[in-house]
């Protein structure tokens, strides 16, 4: 569960590092050429994205919220509340971007009765644009993986645990008989019957003096790290 969890931040992290690329990216469109206006038959202008209002604003505020997504992977530590602030700041900065290059198109360009072929710039935009729309899609859909945790057994008048993650435990016994060749986990020596001990639950044989040890650190079963009572 916490494994799951983990990934699914990690993952968090690297869509929202690719959100920050590709809408820095989209912001730096705005320096290429994005409309070729013709005037007349022989003059033609090239038409940067930055120095219409509109296209500038839309696209920085789109680029920019893109980037910012990024830190949402470090507001929260819990996935589900990563992954709806990633998501949001994803979505709305690339419907932003997207706006940019189709309201110069549908509105600007039309309004100051030029005729015009889209550049560079324009596909550019719409690209990195539509990159950001599906990175955020990305981020909606995934989710958290439900695990399925088995119901800790329940005994009598024990209270049932609250919380799923209650550690198993386990016991390490004492081996009367051990295999020829068995070969201690932690220091990678014959293990002999007078100093083998067994793992009760995952049945793994170490030395008595290595399990030790590592159970007076980490009160774990080197192997299925349940408790060591
Ligand atoms: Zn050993
Ligand atoms: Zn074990």
């Amino acid at each position: 569960m916490i494994v799951s969890e983990q990934r699914l931040l990690v993952r968090f992290f690297k869509l929202g590092s690719l959100l920050a690329l590709v809408g820095s990216m989209h912001i730096l469109t705005l320096l290429l050429p994005w409309y070729v206006v013709r005037a007349d038959t022989i003059s033609r202008s090239l038409l940067s994205g930055y120095l219409l209002t509109e296209t500038l604003m839309f696209s920085v505020a789109g680029g920019m919220l893109a980037g910012i997504s990024l830190l949402a992977t470090s507001f929260s530590s819990r996935a589900g509340t990563v992954r709806i602030i990633l998501a949001a700041f994803s979505i709305l900065g690339g419907v932003l971007a997207l706006l940019s290059p189709v309201y110069l198109s549908m509105v600007v360009l039309p309004r100051l009765n030029v005729s015009g072929e889209p550049d560079l710039g324009f596909f550019a935009a719409l690209f990195t644009a539509v990159v950001l729309v599906a990175l955020g899609l990305m981020v909606v859909l995934t989710r958290p993986q439900k695990v399925e945790v088995p119901y800790p057994q329940y005994y009598g008048e024990q209270e049932p645990a609250m919380s799923s993650s209650v550690p198993e435990e386990t016991s390490l016994e004492r081996v009367e008989n051990v295999e020829d060749e068995t070969v201690c986990p932690i220091c990678y020596t014959t293990v002999t019957a007078e100093n083998a001990v067994r793992c009760s639950s995952c049945g793994v044989v170490f030395h008595q003096g290595c399990a030790e040890a590592y159970v007076n650190i980490n009160g774990t079963c080197p192997n299925c790290g349940k408790t060591v009572l």
